[in-house]
Order: structure tokens, then sequence, then C-alpha cells
């Protein structure tokens, strides 16, 4: 038989957020569903056996912790985490995906294989892909609605660093020469970043700044 110090550290490896999971779900013959309180980490053969008195009359109450629990790393293990810290890509729903590349290829100026009747649209952006796929078909994909902003986006942003200041008073210039929506004129922020926004002709805010005088 393990000793206390196992079954306890064995029933600590889960964590806070799954034993309160497992706490507050717990099988009383008065209330039905309850939460165990007062008690003790007991073992049941490879099971981790919780005993205690149910949170809302009183009563003896067990609960057995299935290996289940343990099968699935959801304790100390889950600090290994399996997700990449780069972030790979930033993908936009846009109603009018032909309007959208052509705005972001041509006048913003990335580059695109993108051809017409494409569903979706990759640029090349470094690191960080940005991506766009049309919003009713990705309604279709998942058999679900979504709610979209109306006018300007003010949820998200995408942000261009230049080289310099200057920069950034050139391009705001040029992208407004080529008729773009201003949002904010370039302005040098207390923070030292001078900034600019403008938005593209679905509303999603584009930002143009450097931290560098
Ligand atoms: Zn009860």
């Amino acid at each position: 038989m393990a000793s206390k110090k196992a079954i306890t550290d064995k029933w600590n490896s889960l964590g806070e957020i799954v034993q309160s999971k497992i706490l507050s779900n717990v099988f009383c013959s008065n209330c039905t569903v309850t939460t165990i309180v007062d008690y003790d980490v007991t073992s049941s053969k490879n099971d981790i056996l919780l005993k205690g008195k149910c949170k809302k009359c009183g009563k003896d109450v067990a609960r057995l912790v299935e290996w289940e629990w343990f099968e699935h790393d959801y304790g100390q293990k889950k600090q290994q985490k399996i997700i990449p810290k780069n972030l790979q890509a930033i993908g936009l729903f846009v109603t009018n995906l032909e309007e959208m590349v052509t705005f972001y290829r041509d006048i913003i100026g990335l580059e695109t294989n993108w051809k017409k009747g494409e569903p979706n649209a990759e640029f090349q952006t470094g690191e960080c892909k940005l991506i766009m796929y049309g919003r009713k078909d990705f309604e279709k994909m998942t058999s679900q609605e979504y709610g979209y902003p109306k006018g300007n986006n003010g949820t998200m942003e995408i942000a261009f660093e230049m080289k310099t200041y200057d920069d950034v008073d050139k391009e705001y210039r040029r992208l407004m020469d080529l008729g773009v929506k201003s949002i904010f004129s370039p302005t040098t922020m207390e923070w030292g970043q001078r900034t600019s926004y403008v938005a593209d002709p679905e509303g999603n805010l584009i930002e143009i700044g450097s931290f560098v005088k």
C-alpha cells in the first residue's frame, strides 16, 4: 500500500483546477450531486479515494479519483507545453476576400501567391503569417454563425513596425495618397513610439509605428 505522503502527492499532482472539478462532482444519496468537504485522501488499490462529508447535508460521501485523471497529464506534467511560443499566423475572416487581398497586396504591399477564386489567402509577412479566409466559407465549414463587428473593428489590430519615425510619416502619407481611411495620424506618444492607424476596407485597424527617432 502506498504511503500517505505518496497518495497526497499524487492527488496534489492534479493541480487545483482539476481537483476542484473532482471535489464539486461527488454523489450524495440525499442531494445527488454535491461538493465533498472535510475530506481525507486515502487509497483504494491503485486509485485515490476521497472520504469526507457532503457540503449540503453533512452525510458521509466518498469519491473515487479514477486513473484516467492521471493518464491525461492534467497535473504537473502539463507544464511540458506542446504549444510553441511563436505565434504562427493571424487569420482574418473576411466578407470580400478579393477586395481584401487586393488591398493588402496592392496598397499595403504584402506578397501573396493568391489567385482569384482560391478560398483562402496567405501573405508573406515574416515569422508570423497573415492569412485570410471567407466568413461564409468558415461558417459553412464549422456549421455555425458568428457575430461580426460593424464599422471600425476595435477588437484587434495588425501592427507593422517601421525602421524610424520618418518612415512612419512617409508610409502614412503614402497610404493617404492612395485613399486609405485614416484613423489616427502620426503622433509621438509619451512611451517613445511614433505611431499611426489606418483601416482596411472591412474596418480592421492597421498600426504603422516605430520606436526609433
Ligand atoms: Zn448531501
